[in-house]
């Protein structure tokens, strides 16, 4: 029972951050962007409360507004299904509560990166910033992964200057996260898992010709994806060694 909880509550988040990202790209006013009640993309019609209800509204108006007749795009309930299975997962494996707060930020970066192709550099910056702080005061900090990342970051600041392969949004993301991965072997592994993800996946997508070279790539949907994938895999090393009683 407590899963399916959790799981609508993943998915009520992630519709809530595809609604404040929309908003926050089309610059909505901060008034009408906390109280206008969300309305049909096309014909801004308000929606009813049923309509609002993640996946549950697309199967039962087969994706589409029953006022004018638009095309939800599928990829919202798609993303809002993976938030729900994230956090379902983390709840499983006893994730700890910052992570799910870290995951919530990374997502909504995902949700820009993939629709305005682009994150947004304040929203970089204040995302950064509570990471640390939370990082700090609530988890897992160490100074080696930090001197780690920041190099890192150095190193992609660098490397952008001459060519754009890997943006320095995209770098500040990387340490947002990977801060979370101590002691210093665990964010090198998060490291080596990204570039194994990455690599793999980008070159499947090439081959199949569903992106095409200089075409831009979102690279947040595959750090969110390395981060998950990291966690658990870390929170499975850890449930095994303490079977063993290693840890
Ligand atoms: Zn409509």
């Amino acid at each position: 029972m407590e899963y399916i909880l959790i799981f609508v509550f993943g998915m009520v988040l992630a519709s809530f951050v595809n609604a404040s990202m929309y908003r926050y790209e089309n610059g909505y006013t901060l008034n009408a962007f906390v109280f206008k009640p969300s309305s049909c993309e096309k014909c801004n019609i308000q929606l009813k409360w049923y309509e609002l209800i993640p996946v549950v509204s697309y199967v039962l108006f087969k994706g589409k507004h029953k006022d004018c007749g638009y095309g939800i795009p599928i990829y919202y309930s798609i993303s809002e299904f993976l938030l729900g299975l994230t956090f379902v997962l983390y709840y499983y494996f006893n994730i700890s509560l910052e992570i799910y707060v870290i995951t919530l930020m990374l997502f909504s970066f995902v949700i820009s990166d993939i629709w305005y192709k682009s994150i947004p550099a304040t929203l970089t910056n204040i995302f950064l910033i509570i990471s640390v702080l939370l990082n700090i005061f609530v988890g897992p900090f160490d100074i080696y992964v930090y001197i780690f990342w920041f190099s890192i970051l150095g190193l992609i600041f660098l490397i952008s200057r001459f060519k754009e392969v890997f943006g320095l949004g995209d770098g500040m993301v990387l340490v947002m996260t990977g801060i979370y991965f101590t002691p210093l072997i665990s964010s090198l592994s998060y490291l080596l898992n990204f570039i194994y993800i990455s690599g793999g996946i980008l070159s499947v997508l090439l081959i199949f010709g569903l992106v095409k070279r200089k075409e831009y790539v979102p690279l947040i949907p595959l750090i969110y994806i390395s981060f998950v994938v990291s966690t658990i895999l870390e929170a499975l090393s850890i449930s095994i060694f303490s079977l063993m009683g290693i840890y």
